[in-house]
């Protein structure tokens, strides 16, 4: 049985990042259409998404860490680790 807070967190992660592409996605067609202006706007809007991707990524895998929820299926790399010893 799957830790059910993993679940809330792989989802908000997962969501997170849907957001941020959709955010680029929309960014790139203003700028291909020449519309400068609107693309530099939503800029901002895709590094704030990005934020909060990031973000729903570390409380993943701090998660999984303190929990240890993950152990049977995969292994934490390296970088999660290191990133972790930032916070
Ligand atoms: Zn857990």
């Amino acid at each position: 049985m799957i830790c059910q807070e993993r679940v809330r967190l792989l989802y908000k992660y997962r969501d997170a990042t849907t957001e941020y592409a959709g955010k680029v996605r929309d960014m790139t067609e203003l700028a291909i259409r020449g519309q400068e202006a609107e693309s530099n706007a939503k800029r901002a809007l895709c590094r704030a998404a990005w934020d909060a991707a990031e973000s729903s990524r570390l409380a993943l895998a701090r998660h999984e860490a303190d929990h240890a929820c993950d152990r049977a299926t995969s292994s934490r790399s390296v970088e999660d680790v290191e990133d972790l010893g930032k916070l």
